[in-house]
């Protein structure tokens, strides 16, 4: 499919809710090989579609691949949600391709459960923990308007935005 551009926060995508997928069709199947083809390319282990413009709650991930040289193997998550968080945190320094060059800490649970759909439409359940389960709760935050900033002091939030702003989007 095609390499897309990928949207710089703030960008309007970015900060709003994306509406669940209703259709398993070709299009969406276009969407994923999209978001797959602009991951790689940048490269990134996660991609949602409000990063290349698209408000939809779909995202894909491959948390290995950039180790193991070359071998992909993505997942894609579609209307993903979570049904439970463990109380136990933990801290991931975290950086995203929508703001460039800009890393911090995040905590975030360190356990989660989800469902999620796939390509076909069909319903899964599964836990996740460690890196995957930090990847994956970033990665939704995208469908929710949220990016890994918003976990910061309003000042330091200010400050990235308008540093952004300056450099990508002016
Ligand atoms: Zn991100």
């Amino acid at each position: 499919m095609a390499i897309k551009r990928i949207l710089v926060y703030p960008e309007d995508c970015l900060k709003q809710v994306a509406k669940p997928v209703k259709v398993f069709d070709d299009g969406l199947n276009d969407l994923v090989q999209d978001l797959l083809d602009t991951m790689y390319d940048a490269p990134g282990v996660g991609l949602a579609a409000p990063q290349i413009g698209v408000s939809l709650r779909v995202a894909v991930t491959d948390v290995d691949w950039r180790n193991e040289d070359g071998i992909k193997n993505h997942q894609v998550w579609i209307n993903p949600e979570f049904l439970w968080k463990s109380d136990e945190t933990e801290i991931t320094e975290e950086g995203c391709l929508s703001l460039p060059e800009i890393y911090g800490d995040v905590e975030r649970p360190s356990a989660v459960r989800l469902r999620w759909y796939d390509l076909e439409g069909k319903k899964h359940e599964q836990d996740f923990e460690g890196f995957q389960a930090v990847a994956l709760q970033h990665e939704f935050d995208h469908l929710d308007g949220k990016v890994f900033i918003d976990y910061f002091t309003p000042l330091k939030r200010r400050m990235i935005t308008k540093k952004l702003k300056k450099k990508y989007l002016s």
